[in-house]
């Protein structure tokens, strides 16, 4: 009997983002992608989302790599907290190495990992597994799906993928790589995007887009035109540069990672700009707002972005007039929409002409609609499959394009975070769950408990009473209650309620302190079952009450 194979998702199988999953074999294990995911509006003053890693940091000595598909947030940007707590070589191409390298150089973590670049094709050996490196076409350059030869046969990684056949840097997805290995050894487990497997039909080329854009800068001769999409999406930056140029502008890159990814993808030699097409954000004012094309970050919203700034009139090097236009070359991620909204409103504010994807098609999907799937599907002809990489309802829809593929539905697993599968001699199954709660994290801190979380859901909602009072040494209550509210009741109706719940709380701590000799803790916990029990009743509502205890 072959050594059993594990796969353990602790990411990315329920929600889109913190991609993460961990395959085993005779006690080593190898990590596909370490991602991120950001918040939700609920989840306030949290910046990040990580996976639980605490069944990882368990058999930290066990990993012998992290396999990097690509250089998007949610699969390697959760690589500079995990190598906090453990050390490992990183195996990705050079452009998704480059990408991550940042927040790991930033957190002072280069020297705990070996970041390993590997070229188009590459075969290596990592722990007991062989990996295949294939090319793969995405929004990100250098994107690559990923074959694990294992004990118990081959396990495809499709990677974050569309088929695109006509790719800016011609680099196509290698399905017939891809179909010789279906065809040889067979592909025994196909892991495989989900994100738009709802979404019928196929997902535009990239190139489409940049017929677009260029077709666009037609109609703005005169105006400054100012571009926001997301700073990996260096085929997106190269088409916008190449309108550009063919319109006779100077390009200049606004926001941080806007113009550290620019001048990376350069020297990498996957962006081509002429040097003398190039211009610095401090060099804007100097040229005439016509010939100029300016390339920034916050197409999603981002409240700190270029793009954010430019619309409350915040941004340092340029200001908008009606005499601007701004292209969106983007589609809001869900959750996002609002933020993008506000932007939007803001930006027309400002009298800026705004073309955004709901208006004109200046934006691609980087992943694989239903067609594609199904294409994806009858070349790779998988044993068993387990979708990945999106929301349940994706993961679902998922499922069934293989059934309706043909694929027997018992060989069709849909998993979710935290499941545990063992692929052995016998096949595919479910063996058990590991914990997987998402990990928030605040700022480059730490974490943020699930309580810190509540306690600021409850303050936001339902605002927050303070109660103070002051004892003295012979326990007599010689100040307050002294009430104050943040976001409980509005000020014209608080007055009365306010002076009764203070009274109901002075009785209830000078029924206390007559019962005995109360500690600080003690008093606390009267004044916060009075106040409470009085707040609820009068108002509905549940706010934090903070008791304050003084000595004088
Ligand atoms: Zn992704
Ligand atoms: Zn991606």
């Amino acid at each position: 009997m072959a050594a059993p194979v594990h796969v353990t998702f602790l990411g990315g199988l329920g929600d889109i983002g913190r991609n993460c999953a961990v395959l085993e074999q005779e006690g080593s294990l190898l990590l596909i992608d370490c991602g991120i995911m950001f918040p939700d509006t609920d989840m306030l003053g949290v910046d990040v989302v990580l996976p639980d890693f605490s069944w990882l940091l368990e058999r930290a000595d066990d990993i012998v790599g992290c396999v990097a598909t690509h250089g998007h947030e949610d699969h390697v940007g959760g690589l500079s907290y995990l190598l906090r707590e453990a050390e490992f070589p990183v195996f990705g191409s050079e452009l998704t190495l480059g990408l991550a390298r940042g927040r790991i150089e930033e957190a002072g973590l280069l020297k705990r990992t070996d970041l390993t670049p590997v070229a188009d094709g590459e075969v290596w050996e990592i722990g007991p597994f062989d990996v295949e490196f294939i090319p793969t076409t995405h929004s990100v350059p250098q994107a690559f799906a990923t074959a694990y030869h294992t004990s118990q046969g081959t396990i495809l990684h499709s990677g974050d993928f569309k088929i695109d056949l006509t790719p800016v840097d011609h680099r196509l997805t290698d399905l017939a790589h891809i179909g010789a290995l279906a065809d040889t050894d067979g592909i025994r487990l196909l892991l495989a995007d989900s994100t738009n497997a709802d979404q019928p039909g196929h997902s535009r080329s990239e190139s489409s887009v940049g017929e677009v854009l260029y077709n666009l800068m037609h109609h703005q001769e005169g105006r400054r035109v100012v571009v926001a999409c997301f700073a990996s999406h260096i085929h997106r930056i190269q088409q916008l540069a190449d309108a550009a140029v063919a319109f006779g502008r100077v390009v200049a890159p606004l926001g941080r990672s806007m113009r550290r990814n620019v001048t990376m993808a350069r020297e990498l030699g996957l962006l081509r700009i002429p040097d003398s097409a190039l211009i610095s954000a401090d060099d804007i004012g100097d040229h005439d707002p016509a010939r100029v094309m300016v390339i920034c970050t916050g197409s999603q919203g981002e409240p700190m972005s270029a793009l954010a700034q430019l619309a409350t009139g915040d941004n340092r090097w340029l200001a908008l007039t009606d005499e601007d236009t701004v292209i969106l070359s983007s589609h809001p991620i869900p959750g996002n929409e609002h933020a993008v909204t506000r932007v939007i409103d803001n930006l027309m504010r400002l009298g800026a002409d705004v073309v955004h994807s709901g208006i004109s098609d200046v934006h691609a999907t980087g992943h694989a609609k239903r067609e594609e799937l199904k294409l994806y599907q009858s070349i790779v002809q998988p044993e068993w499959f387990v979708p990945v990489h999106g929301e349940y309802h994706h993961l679902v829809a998922h499922a069934r394009i293989a059934e309706l593929m043909g694929m027997p539905a018992e060989n069709v697993l849909v998993a979710e975070d935290g499941d545990r599968l063992v692929l052995d001699d016998r096949g595919l199954r479910k063996a058990g769950t590991v914990p997987a709660d998402y990990v928030y994290v605040h700022g480059t801190v730490g974490d943020v408990s699930t309580n810190v979380l509540a306690d600021r859901q409850v303050l936001s909602r339902e605002g927050l009473v303070s109660v103070i009072i002051c004892v003295d040494g012979r326990g007599r209550l010689v100040a307050g209650p002294e009430v104050a509210t943040r976001g409980w009741v509005l000020a014209g109706d608080s007055a009365a309620l306010i002076a009764e719940l203070s009274e109901r709380v002075g009785g209830a701590v000078r029924d206390a302190l007559a019962g005995g000799k109360p500690n600080d803790q003690e008093l606390a916990k009267v004044i916060r079952r009075a106040a409470g029990s009085f707040v609820s009743d009068r108002t509905r509502r549940r706010p934090v009450i903070v008791p304050v205890v003084l000595r004088s």
